[in-house]
């Protein structure tokens, strides 16, 4: 498809953050390596970093300086050699080695900070960045206080947390009150990575600067919306984890009520970070709550057993490294949720998620309603396809639009036509930053809006407290359901698109 994209250098804003110090707890751990190192190296190449910042690793893994410096240049180069300016970046980095509930460390860690402050100006600000279990959350923030390294006198302390964000309501309201003794709501980040992805937040910008869309985004228009993230991964190596979390935990509770937040929300009174939160926790309170009697209409739990195909074998999950060979876990899950408001009233938004579907592929499709009356007889209006608009998030970010047109020629004849564009088709994909620079260029510069706020995590927990209940007890409405790996995932799921009269999009 022919599309042009002008960029237009006026409508562009560029912050480039100040001084400060970057603390990474858990600076031995997969996520610095795999995502943190290299979205601070990437911020440093495009010239998004102060001279002034500087970047300290804790973790109990005994290292120098100079071997942290190792690993970092490990994890952004590989076995590249760095270029002087590049070196010199490198030689920012540092390294305090110890136990995180030991006030040693953090006298360590005072210290360090107290250096590279003065060698590299960082102005007593401090981002601490805990890439680590959450049972570790409160115990350092804790200890960060007993420092003294989380008072803002003159300068700033923020602290951003990594998911998961408590493992029911009940939990995440008690970790919350245990921060909350030791740092305000304005110094906590919590990081919910899909809201740093381009995609997803181009749906704001979709929704929001464009005249088109919105008069139509609304029940009198929209039929149903459909929110699929699917996985072709197993389990992986992170069977401990998600285990005892489930798919449900993993993915909707979080990243799925985001984007569906995303999509459904009113018009925030502007983008910044507490009137769009606003809008957000708005929206998480209108959605009909799940009781007892409805969890076997709205919604189907399921776990992935054998691949029945040849070419493409898979374990089930039952056997997979560190499962329990009884394990009750949903490694899918498809939910049929309302929002009970002007806007989506009786709206159905269907969402699915599940590991070993037949691809990696994230997509939000908006389907239409059908015309009220065809013109075209002896045509009906139901022999139209209805309209679908589908936001793309991966692979092959981009959007789709599907119209009915008709045929070249002198007969009557309907055809449905597909346009689809990529971003990659007309914007430089490969320069698109991963979701953590943004995150942690917001962090540095105090932005909050793409970070999750304490009252949307609790609004979500609390919604699915009733089904999360009902599994726990192995209710017979909700029972698991079984699917072959790489398959659509249960065919139970079918029943939920009123009573199997419409399909789910094809993964
Ligand atoms: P890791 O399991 O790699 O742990 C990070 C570091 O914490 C380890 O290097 C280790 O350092 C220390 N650590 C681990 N377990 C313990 C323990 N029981 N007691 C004390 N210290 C421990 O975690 P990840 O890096 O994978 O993830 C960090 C956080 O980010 C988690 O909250 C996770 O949920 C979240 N996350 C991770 C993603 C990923 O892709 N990895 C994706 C999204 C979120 P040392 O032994 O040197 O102290």
């Amino acid at each position: 498809m022919n599309v042009s994209y002008n960029f237009r250098e006026e409508l562009c804003i560029d912050h480039t953050p100040g001084a400060g110090a970057i603390v990474i707890f858990g600076a031995s751990g997969d996520l610095t390596k795999r995502k943190l190192l290299p979205a601070i190296f990437s911020l440093f190449k495009r010239g998004l970093l102060s001279p002034k910042v500087a970047v300290v690793g804790v973790a109990r893994t005994a290292m120098t300086h100079e071997e942290f410096r190792q690993e970092v240049q490990t994890s952004i180069l590989g076995t590249q050699e760095p270029t002087a300016e590049e070196a010199a970046f490198i030689e920012r980095f540092s390294y305090v080695a110890g136990q995180y509930t030991e006030a040693s460390t953090y006298v360590a860690l005072r210290d360090e900070l107290e250096r590279v402050a003065e060698a590299h100006c960082t102005g007593g600000n401090a981002l601490f960045y805990l890439a680590m279990p959450p049972e570790l959350f409160e115990p350092i923030v804790r200890e960060l206080h007993g420092a003294q390294l989380l008072e803002e006198v003159g300068s700033w302390s923020r602290v951003i947390i990594e998911k998961p964000f408590g493992h029911d309501l009940e939990s995440a309201i008690a970790l919350d009150a245990a921060l909350k003794q030791y740092i305000t709501e304005e110094q906590t980040y919590r990081i919910d990575h899909y809201l740093g992805k381009e995609t997803v937040q181009n749906i704001l910008m979709l929704r929001f600067a464009n005249a088109i869309f919105e008069p139509l985004w609304n029940r009198k228009y929209i039929e149903r919306v459909e929110i699929t993230v699917a996985e072709e991964l197993g389990v992986e190596k992170r069977a401990g984890y998600y285990d005892g979390a489930g798919a449900l935990r993993d993915m909707v509770q979080n990243h799925m009520i985001q984007v569906l937040s995303l999509i459904a929300m009113e018009p925030p009174a502007s983008f910044n970070a507490d009137d769009y939160r606003d809008e957000i926790a708005k929206l998480i309170s209108s959605i009909r709550g799940l009781h007892r009697q409805n969890l076997s209409d709205i919604s189907v739990r399921g776990q992935y057993v054998e691949s029945t195909t040849e070419d493409r074998p898979a374990v089930e999950y039952r056997k997979e490294e560190n499962v329990p060979p009884t394990s009750m876990t949903e490694t899918y899950v498809a939910l049929k949720l309302f929002i009970d408001n002007w806007r989506w009233r009786d709206v159905p938004f269907y969402l699915r998620t599940g590991k070993r579907l037949p691809k990696k592929s994230s997509e939000i499709a908006i389907t239409f309603k059908p015309i009220p009356h065809s013109i075209f007889k002896p045509f009906h209006a139901k022999d139209f396809n209805q309209n679908v608009l589908v936001l793309r998030m991966q692979p092959n970010e981009g959007m789709g639009l599907s119209l009915e047109v008709k045929s070249p020629g002198s007969k009557l004849s309907v055809n449905t036509l597909e346009m689809n564009f990529s971003y990659s088709d007309s914007m430089a994909l490969s320069d698109i930053p991963d979701a953590y620079e943004r995150l942690i260029l917001d962090g540095l510069l105090g932005d909050q809006t793409l970070f999750v706020r304490n009252d949307a995590v609790e609004k979500s927990w609390r919604l699915f407290k009733p089904l999360l209940e009902a599994w726990a007890r192995n209710d017979e409405e909700t029972p698991l359901c079984f699917y072959p790996a790489f398959s659509e995932g249960p065919t139970e799921a079918e029943e939920l698109l009123e009573g199997g009269s419409w399909r789910w999009r094809e993964i």
